[in-house]
């Protein structure tokens, strides 16, 4: 294991209660699948994947077919489908791994089909309709119903679901997914009419997980709850959701710096009086963003400290309090928690989004690779 004095922590019985506690909250035989795309937003697809599917997902879903081979190579042998979008070119690889990929228009699905004709085996695919975001998928009227038709009859390709991704399920407002659930369905409804299995049904991203029942269908797919951040964490059955992630350091450096000087790059931060300053070994080639220079806080000694000037690329500074008293308030060595929890602090993705004007998303999935991963489990001990 790398010796590097930071490192990002991932608590995997997090992810086991976070998968258990959104079951609980969808109606028998509705299947979970577990969203591991982006490296599973940072806290590493293939524990999570393992850790999510031993407390009761069935699915998992990537963005692109790299990951899901990834997860294959790892020797996970649970469906998993590809959100995003294919070229033709990797049906042959898709099939040898029994991934599942997804189809967003016709053309699509003539390429895809002669292309795995070349493969032993039929290519499992998920047909996507667009109900609104205008990101991926085959519009719900004559359009989709004759990508439906091809689909159906290409017979190289297994047609084993049918979904929707929601462009405003996050919104209190219900109205946002009333909409495109009731174009979903209605597209659905008119594939059955003309003597066609839709196959899988899913819609569901947390948030209308958590806030729309009536869209689990046949399954949910789980992203940013599975991680512990639900949309609004106050929320019903969401409110039992908790982090995996934390983001920890060891000080390099704790001095005690006069009134008057600058702190780090440029000087846009300049003590008022004597302050113990401290040195985190951590900066934004690491994913700690240089926009929280002057804004962020972490946590030493149990509590929040000021992100003192500008981040540099591979360190930080941070204001430890008044160095009118001798005795320094940390010590070189000591535990700096820049996301997650310390005694009864803690800073969370959500606050480090705000002071970055960003979302817990890429907060989560901006941690770069030369932080080491670390993984624990609280309950195992
Ligand atoms: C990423 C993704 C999800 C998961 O979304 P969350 O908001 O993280 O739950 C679900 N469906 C699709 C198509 C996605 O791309």
């Amino acid at each position: 294991m790398s010796g590097r004095p930071a490192w990002v922590e991932v608590d995997l019985s997090a992810i086991r209660d976070n998968t258990k506690a959104t079951l609980d909250a969808l109606g028998p035989g509705v299947r979970l699948m577990a969203v591991v795309k982006a490296d599973g937003y940072g806290h590493g697809s293939v524990p999570v994947a393992r850790a999510s599917l031993a407390a009761g997902a069935t699915w998992l879903g990537v963005a692109i077919l790299d990951e899901a081979l990834e997860l294959r190579e790892a020797g996970i042998t649970a469906p998993v489908l590809v959100l995003g979008w294919t070229p033709p070119e990797d049906a042959v690889r898709a099939v040898r791994s029994s991934v599942s990929l997804t189809v967003a228009d016709e053309a699509d699905i003539d390429a895809l089909d002669a292309a795995a004709s070349r493969a032993s085996g039929r290519l499992r695919v998920h047909l996507k309709v667009d109900t609104g975001m205008n990101r991926l998928g085959v519009r719900p009227g004559g359009a989709g119903l004759d990508a439906a038709r091809a689909l159906a009859r290409a017979p190289h390709l297994l047609w084993e679901g049918t979904f929707t991704h929601f462009a405003r399920a996050d919104e209190p407002d219900e109205a946002a997914t009333r909409g495109p659930l009731a174009r979903f369905l209605g597209f659905i409804h008119s594939v059955r009419q003309a003597g066609l299995d839709p196959g899988l049904l899913h819609a569901a991203n947390t948030a209308a997980t958590f806030r729309r029942p009536e869209s689990h269908l046949d399954m949910v797919r789980l992203g940013i709850g599975l991680y512990g951040y639900p949309p609004d964490p106050g929320e019903g059955r969401a409110g039992r959701l908790r982090p995996a992630l934390a983001v920890k350091a060891r000080l390099a450096r704790v001095h005690p710096v006069p009134a008057g000087e600058a702190i780090s790059y440029g000087g846009t931060y300049v003590t008022a009086e004597p302050e113990w300053i401290g040195t985190v070994p951590v900066g934004y080639a690491d994913g700690y963003r240089r926009s929280f220079g002057n804004r962020a806080e972490v946590l030493v000694g149990g509590s929040r400290r000021p992100v003192r000037g500008r981040v540099c690329m591979d360190q930080f500074m941070v204001g430890l309090g008044p160095a009118a008293s001798p005795s320094p308030p940390a010590a070189t060595g000591d535990e700096v928690v820049l996301l997650g929890r310390q005694g009864a602090a803690r800073v969370t993705a959500n606050d480090l989004a705000a002071w970055a004007g960003t979302i817990p998303y890429e907060i989560l999935t901006g941690w770069s690779r030369r932080l080491p991963r670390r993984y624990v489990d609280v309950q195992k001990g």
